[in-house]
């Protein structure tokens, strides 16, 4: 990159796909840095900013055919305090309390990007349908973007950076798990991501596949409006007891002749509803991934430098692909990092160490016995990695206040735990 940069001695040219939350927080460091980076240009599929956390009543598709992308439900409060989950450079209004309904997110969000003056950056109703690399040779090789969008008329627009960050989000393309018989249920088959509130299953018998946090709240919410819930998982415990019309079962086995569930314990129930809590693939339609050297799977994308960049490509970005984090913190953090290479302050190492150390880390998971589906769970690990990428990038580190805060939240969600307990109590007297 280095070699570019001294060829090039003009600003760099940063495209960003996608307005949400780590769209936004590339483009508002992108902004501080004009010495080194031209203006970005954010592109955004949607006419608002906010990504998951705009509230979409509509299920399906937009005017123009594409799928809506958040998957918001109405009544979903965050489940890490707002203390925790900001950017650290820009708290949430003090006033507000820890727990927060997504609307206050959505809020947080539109002033973040007011305060860093992003708006004028951002082409809305533009959708990115090819990011490819150009790769030409001067003094060593050089790789520059082309990004093609189409705007709303349709017509379609093809321009040149040097660098990527893919900001689309991870949670709008609903994994289906392959159970037998799945199209001899004679109900109703819907995922989270169309799930909006619990009202249209009030009476019915609703069967919940997954006991993440989706699965959880959502069964708890069904429940709460007079539906009759099979909690379907396959977890030992439960975090909380579950309340009155809400029960437990085995993962679901197949779908039999007559459209039964057979749980794994050899139970069979009829339902009215199957409503899929099961996850969210991964996908890039607009990225080529084995030109770039990248394997793309439902739950994994490898090799994957820093869990950041393709190291044949270290001037494209994922952001944001790992679960069990902190992800306003971790955007922050990630985005940094990413600036840090494009000016050249990170010395990379050589293509097959990046390689060896994405490899290896994986490698290491698997020799441990992880699932290929948990590949990608930080939990504890995020702050030794946000912290490595800080001192790498030779940026402000996360403040300790974030991870003690984030431990706690042990406690905090032990008292959510006893309230909901209370709740069920109240419910079943
Ligand atoms: P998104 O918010 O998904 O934004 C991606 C943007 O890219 C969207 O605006 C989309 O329109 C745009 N886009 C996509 N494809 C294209 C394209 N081809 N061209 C142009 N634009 C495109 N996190 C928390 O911290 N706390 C919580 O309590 C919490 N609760 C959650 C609850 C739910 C139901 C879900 C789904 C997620 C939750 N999260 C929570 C995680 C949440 O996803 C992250 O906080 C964060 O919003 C992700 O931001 P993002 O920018 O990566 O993706």
């Amino acid at each position: 990159m280095s070699s570019d940069r001294t060829v090039r001695m003009q600003q760099l040219r940063v495209a960003v796909v996608g307005a949400g939350a780590a769209g936004l927080c590339a483009a508002r460091h992108i902004l501080s840095r004009p010495d080194t980076f031209a203006p970005p240009i954010v592109y955004e599929l949607t006419e608002h900013v906010g990504g998951t956390w705009f509230y979409e009543e509509r299920t399906g598709s937009y005017d123009n055919g594409l799928p809506i992308h958040s998957s918001m439900y109405r009544d979903l409060r965050t489940n890490l305090p707002k203390e925790v989950m900001m950017f650290p450079d820009f708290p949430f209004d003090p006033q507000l309390p820890s727990f927060l309904p997504h609307q206050e997110v959505q809020k947080y969000l539109e002033r973040y990007c007011q305060s860093h003056c992003i708006t004028p950056h951002i082409r809305f109703s533009a959708v990115v349908d090819e990011v490819s690399p150009v790769v030409t040779e001067g003094k060593g090789p050089m790789t520059t973007w082309e990004v093609t969008s189409r705007d709303k008329s349709g017509s379609q627009n093809t321009e040149t950076f040097d660098s990527v960050f893919i900001c689309s989000g991870h949670y709008s393309d609903p994994h289906i798990p392959s159970i037998p018989g799945l199209e001899r249920f004679k109900g109703k088959v819907i995922h989270s991501h169309s799930y909006r509130h619990p009202e249209p299953f009030s009476g019915q018998s609703v069967v919940v596949l997954g006991a993440g946090a989706s699965g959880l709240d959502i069964s708890l919410e069904l429940g709460r409006s007079n539906a009759q819930v099979t909690l379907s998982h396959g977890k030992p415990t439960l975090p909380f007891p579950l309340p009155y019309g809400v029960h437990q079962a085995t993962p679901v086995e197949e779908i039999q002749e007559d459209g039964s569930l057979r749980f794994q314990d050899g139970s069979i129930t009829q339902a009215q509803v199957l409503l899929l809590c099961t996850g969210y693939n991964f996908s890039y339609p607009f990225l080529e991934p084995a030109r770039l050297g990248l394997k793309v799977q439902e739950h994994l994308v490898t090799p994957l430098y820093r869990f950041l960049m393709p190291p044949a490509f270290p001037s494209l970005f994922i952001i944001g692909i790992c679960k069990i984090i902190c992800p306003f913190p971790h955007f922050h953090c990630q985005v940094q990092f990413a600036l840090a290479v494009l000016e050249g302050s990170v010395a990379l190492p050589s293509l097959a160490e990046m390689e060896e150390e994405a490899q290896g880390e994986m490698a290491r998971k698997v020799e441990r016995g992880v699932q290929l589906r948990h590949m990608l769970k930080m939990d504890k690990e995020q702050w030794g990695y946000a912290q490595t990428l800080a001192q790498t990038g030779r940026f402000a580190p996360l403040p300790p206040v974030t991870q003690s805060l984030y431990e706690e939240g042990e406690g905090w969600r032990e008292i959510q735990r006893q309230q909901r307990r209370r709740r069920v109590m109240t419910q079943s007297c």
